[in-house]
């Protein structure tokens, strides 16, 4: 407060005021009425401030006060003052909200804050995202009415927040949420929830990843010991015919094997290999060429017509990871096209990129399996022990190293007519024309 302001300030001023009034009223001869006619003069202009002070602070917008002179202008520039502070205050106050809502609208997960009672106070974008919130309209809506799934309602009741659970988007229900809540403040909780979506098929994946793999090699393993199991008895009382056999089918068993873990091998390879596809140039034609007469070879007993059709060009790329998605799509083509098929092999500009691709007239791929035909362990015969059956992971493999290349693997296939693999080779991996 102003210094000057006091009591005696007060005091002093009442008496400047009364002493002339006291003056002119003994002067005149009527002292007591001239005084009154003062002090009712004062009284009135007290109460016109008085008035304008209250019609400042209901009616008017302006922040500042109306101008008053004497006691009047403390009044008015004291409430001025305090206004001024709490305004101050509420601006910063609405500084530190916004920069925490920014904050958690940052984050890559949806946050909700409601009351005990379950009212839902805020939530990020996210959280309207996921959970079909809206705010500011839901706000004080309880959390069990808005998010109406039994888990969630339940283990909102249990009011144990130890645990996360999972559950899926009430409004997409593609997503899957991890949910947890952590209590903060007084009666406040802040309920956090992330996507996992991808970390749950990945758990699933892995999952059917070590399943396949422990049945594939159960198969073989399985004829394998039956057969020495029949050695144990007594083999020299097995007849010749059946012991050549026997030794037949473990040879080929462990061949299975062997390829397999082959297969594996190359896919965990090609997992783990980083992005260096620029270090080397591949010769692809003559990558082709050799795997010509390996086709050749394995195309013994199909007896099939194999066209090779070779542009000269190279590219930029992993020389086994290439060799692996020709050699898998040529042998696939020999081996599921029936006898005396036709095979051709091209590899061949289309525009400025490269294309390599395998055409058969084999049976061709049923569309219903389609979608699923390079996933690991995926195949159409289902029966593992059938003759013509692999383990599922070549076209696996085709994938993942036509992906690390940044190509694009296209599948045409009509049943009964044959199949096209197409792979297209990115114009940045290609090598100028070789003679
Ligand atoms: P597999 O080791 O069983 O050959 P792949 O991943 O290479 O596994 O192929 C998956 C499935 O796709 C095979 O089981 C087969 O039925 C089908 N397939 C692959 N290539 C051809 C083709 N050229 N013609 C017809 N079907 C094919």
């Amino acid at each position: 407060m102003d210094k000057k302001y006091s009591v005696f300030f007060i005091l002093r001023g009442f008496l400047w005021y009364l002493a002339p009034l006291a003056l002119l009223g003994w002067l005149v001869g009527s002292f007591w009425q001239t005084l009154t006619i003062g002090l009712f003069a004062l009284l009135v202009w007290h109460y016109y401030f008085h008035y304008k002070l209250v019609d400042w602070l209901w009616n008017r917008r302006a922040l500042l006060p109306p101008s008053a002179p004497g006691s009047w202008s403390y009044i008015y520039d004291g409430i001025y003052r305090t206004q001024r502070r709490s305004q101050q205050r509420r601006r910063a106050l609405a500084r530190i909200l916004r920069r925490f809502r920014e904050a958690s609208e940052a984050i890559p997960d949806a946050a909700i804050v409601f009351r005990r009672d379950g009212g839902l106070i805020w939530c990020n974008r996210l959280g309207q995202f996921y959970f079909g919130l809206k705010w500011p309209g839901d706000t004080g809506i309880r959390l069990s009415s808005l998010i109406r799934h039994p888990a969630f309602i339940s283990y909102l009741q249990k009011g144990d927040f130890t645990d996360e659970i999972y559950l899926p988007s009430p409004v997409r229900e593609d997503i899957e949420l991890e949910i947890r809540i952590m209590p903060y403040s007084d009666d406040q909780f802040l309920l956090m929830a992330r996507d996992v979506t991808q970390l749950r098929q990945l758990e699933q994946m892995r999952k059917e990843f070590v399943a396949n793999v422990s049945h594939e090699l159960k198969t073989p393993l399985t004829v394998i010991q039956g057969y020495l199991e029949m050695f144990d008895d007594d083999p020299a009382a097995m007849p010749p015919a059946m012991l050549q056999k026997a030794v037949k089918d473990m040879s080929g068993q462990s061949t299975r094997m062997r390829n397999l873990v082959d297969q594996l091998l190359s896919l965990s390879r090609i997992d783990s290999a980083r992005g260096d596809i620029f270090e080397r140039v591949v010769n692809v034609p003559d990558v082709l060429k050799r795997l010509q007469h390996d086709a050749e070879r394995l195309n013994k007993n199909k007896q099939h017509q194999l066209v090779f059709e070779i542009a000269g060009q190279s590219m930029y790329g992993h020389e086994d990871e290439l060799r692996s998605i020709f050699s898998n799509l040529i042998t696939n083509a020999i081996h599921y096209t029936q006898p005396a098929g036709k095979i051709t092999v091209r590899w061949r500009p289309v525009g400025d990129q490269m294309e390599f691709s395998v055409s058969d007239n084999g049976p061709g791929i049923p569309a219903e399996h389609m979608p699923r035909i390079t996933e690991r362990f995926y195949r159409i015969d289902k029966d593992r022990n059938s003759s013509k059956g692999g383990s599922g992971l070549g076209l696996a493999i085709v994938k993942q190293a036509v992906d690390h290349h940044h190509g694009k693997l296209t599948i045409d296939s009509v049943v009964g007519r044959g199949s096209t693999f197409s792979v297209r080779i990115p114009q940045e991996l290609v090598v100028t024309e070789q003679s």
